[in-house]
C-alpha cells in the first residue's frame, strides 16, 4: 500500500543559524529553498545552508540522480 504523496524524494534538512530554523524540503526544491529564503530574509546573502553534515550525502545523490558518477 502506497501513499498518495511525494514522499518519495529524499527529504533535506535547510538550517539557518540567523533564523536558528531547521526546514525540510524534497531534494529537487533545496536550491530554490535556499535562494528563496536567503533572499527574503538575509538580502539575498548565503545564510541558510543545506545541513553540512549531509551536503556531502546530498551531493552524492544529486550526483547520482545526474548520472554524473557515470564515467564516460
Ligand atoms: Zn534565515
Amino acid at each position: 500500500m502506497t501513499a498518495p504523496n511525494d514522499s518519495d524524494d529524499p527529504q533535506v534538512p535547510i538550517v539557518c543559524p540567523e533564523c536558528e530554523t531547521t526546514s525540510r524540503v524534497s531534494l529537487p526544491d533545496v536550491a530554490d529553498a535556499v535562494e528563496r529564503h536567503n533572499a527574503q530574509l538575509h538580502d539575498g546573502e548565503d545564510v541558510a545552508t543545506v545541513d553540512p553534515d549531509i551536503a556531502d550525502r546530498i551531493a552524492d545523490l544529486a550526483a547520482d540522480d545526474l548520472g554524473l558518477l557515470e564515467e564516460p
